[in-house]
């Protein structure tokens, strides 16, 4: 698809971002292209169609995605918050990061048999989504469908999350 290649164009590189050696990939600038944009939400959600009553999104960048998804869906949303965030928090996932470990909450707003689309703006080790997937049965919800805009290749967030739906590889 023509918007999805112009999408892929439109990632900028950040070498030694946030640390020496980490080349970073920036999303702002497909954000900021009305084109681009609406294509990478229509088909990040393609595939789940009809099939998620809720979408939720990760902190920070996934909620940007996400907030579109669920406008575009006419479903409801959920922020995956950063421990210590929400102000009533009904269900946490711990996760291990490269140095240490981090945690995701989630609000009672997220309710048992909802059927949850989870976004996210990069696959990296999958271990941020497995946490979100955790979350979400938690709080005895179900996921419909995981999506993120990009996939960084090597990482093997594949074999953690085999089903996510990605739209370009890097
Ligand atoms: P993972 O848990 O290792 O899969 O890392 C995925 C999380 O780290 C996502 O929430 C991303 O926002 C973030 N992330 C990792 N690498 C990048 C990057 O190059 N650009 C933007 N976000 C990244």
């Amino acid at each position: 698809d023509d918007d999805i290649l112009r999408a892929r164009g439109l990632i900028r590189v950040v070498h030694d971002h946030p640390e020496p050696g980490i080349a970073f990939q920036d999303i702002t600038p497909l954000l900021a292209d009305a084109r681009a944009l609406r294509a990478c939400v229509e088909a990040m959600v393609a595939p789940f169609a009809g099939r998620f009553d809720v979408v939720a999104g990760l902190e920070a960048r996934g909620f940007l995605l996400a907030g579109a998804a669920a406008v575009l869906t006419g479903s409801g949303l959920i922020p995956l918050r950063k421990a210590g965030r929400l102000p009533a928090p009904a269900a946490r996932a711990d996760y291990v990061l490269e140095y240490g470990q981090a945690s995701i909450e989630v609000s009672e707003d997220l309710g048992a048999g909802d059927r949850v689309l989870v976004v996210d703006d990069v696959l990296a080790t999958g271990g941020t989504l497995a946490a979100a997937h955790r979350l979400v049965a938690a709080r005895g919800a179900s996921v419909a469908g995981s999506a993120c805009l990009l996939e960084l290749d090597g990482l093997g967030g594949r074999d953690v999350v085999p089903d996510v739906h990605t739209l370009i590889g890097v």
